[in-house]
């Protein structure tokens, strides 16, 4: 596929542009700044910032491009514009809080948790740069095991992103946790994510477990 990717320099861009020439990908990293002809292009694939990644799609969908989003933080009026935008050109728009697939994993796990312990409380650690807290991945564990689950956001260096749901009940801890160690965890969900974009319906599509 002829693939635009946005944020080529970003921690998760760099190892993922070879990542995706290696899958047999042709592909167009863009920077903040840069202009790109979007037309033409199979998909736009989107991590940069929460600041930036509606604009940055929106491009891509008035030119009739598909996108697959990874950014995370995104309002619920940036959910809407995007979904509207995606429906108005015919096309798929999949936004993905997480690309691991161990990380996926731990959601579907965590929910059916939820069926047979008490109470459940999430702590995710990010790096500090992140911007948005809680993460898409928390706040997704959380709705998928029925709310009223507290969230912990840690920020500190040395962590890429890691996350532990701990479910109690009388007299026993169940955890379940997921760590990523190193960036390369998210590109077989980008690939896979790239590979099935045309089985989705036009508008926005949340979770990578839609095309698994
Ligand atoms: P990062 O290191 O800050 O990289 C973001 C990159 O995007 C930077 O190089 C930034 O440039 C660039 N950028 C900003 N605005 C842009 C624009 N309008 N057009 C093109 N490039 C632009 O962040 P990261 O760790 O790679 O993460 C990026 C996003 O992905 C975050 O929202 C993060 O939470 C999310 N994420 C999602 C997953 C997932 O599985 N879904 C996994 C990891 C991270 P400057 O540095 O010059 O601003």
């Amino acid at each position: 596929m002829r693939v635009v990717v946005f944020g080529r320099e970003g921690k998760v861009g760099s190892v993922l542009i070879p990542g995706l020439a290696a899958a047999g990908h042709e592909v167009t990293g863009v920077e903040i700044g840069e202009t790109v002809e979007l037309a033409g292009h199979d998909a736009a694939v989107d991590f940069t910032a929460p600041a930036a990644v509606v604009g940055n799609a929106s491009a891509a969908l008035a030119a009739g491009v598909p996108c697959v989003i990874g950014t995370t933080g995104l309002t619920p009026d940036g959910l809407r514009t995007l979904d509207e935008a995606a429906k108005g050109a015919g096309v798929p728009c999949f936004l993905v809080p997480n690309f691991a697939i161990g990380a996926v994993l731990m959601m579907r796990f965590a929910e059916e948790a939820m069926k047979h312990m008490r109470r459940a409380e999430i702590v995710e650690e990010h790096h500090e740069t992140k911007v948005d807290a809680p993460s898409g991945t928390a706040k997704a564990t959380a709705a998928r095991m029925g709310g009223d689950v507290a969230i912990h956001s840690v920020r500190l260096p040395g962590a890429i992103a890691n996350q532990e749901v701990i479910l109690g009940a009388l007299g026993q801890t169940l955890r379940i946790r997921h760590d990523t160690t190193s960036r390369e965890a998210f590109v077989p969900g980008v690939v896979l994510a790239l590979e099935r974009l045309d089985r989705l319906p036009a508008g926005l599509t949340v979770g990578l477990e839609a095309v698994m």
